[in-house]
């Protein structure tokens, strides 16, 4: 069972990630924008330096993001990993959807940040973005339960 709960540290991002997640994910319109983040854990939190967009193959790619493989094991190669993942909702708002929910045993264990992106509403915002932390835990029956938790999501100021 997936929820969200709890309090997860704080996200921060540098400005040039905000800038490119909201360039790519309008570059992408209609269809959902995907890629991975490059970071580090920072003073309680978490900081996201770089973005790396991916190209989305799913079959139904206006409501649906599945990155092409040779940008997904590319991504998984870089050293040090991704650890987080982004998506655009191009018609809805940036909150995970079921789909999302059920992709997360997918992700790796480095995987801890939880990024997605709606278009805003211009001139003010450029884009709406919503940031989860990704939480494992195991059930009493050993399996893995994974969960995300809204945290606190901050554009540094340079
Ligand atoms: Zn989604």
């Amino acid at each position: 069972m997936t929820a969200f709960q709890g309090k997860v540290p704080p996200i921060w991002l540098k400005p040039s990630v905000y800038q490119a997640l909201g360039k790519h994910l309008a570059s992408a319109l209609p269809h959902e924008a995907c890629g991975v983040l490059l970071g580090a854990a920072a003073a309680g939190g978490m900081r996201i330096d770089t973005y790396v967009p991916m190209r989305n193959v799913a079959p139904d790619p206006l409501h649906a993001f599945v990155p092409h493989p040779a940008d997904w094991i590319s991504a998984l190669y870089l050293a040090p990993p991704p650890i987080g993942l982004f998506h655009s909702h191009p018609l809805a708002a940036p909150q995970p959807s079921s789909a999302d929910f059920d992709g997360l045993t997918g992700l790796g264990g480095h995987f801890a940040v939880y990024l997605i992106g709606a278009p805003g509403i211009e001139p003010t915002h450029s884009i709406l973005l919503n940031g989860y932390g990704i939480q494992r835990t195991r059930t009493e029956d050993g399996d893995l339960s994974v969960s995300l938790i809204e945290a606190q999501l901050q554009v540094l100021l340079k």
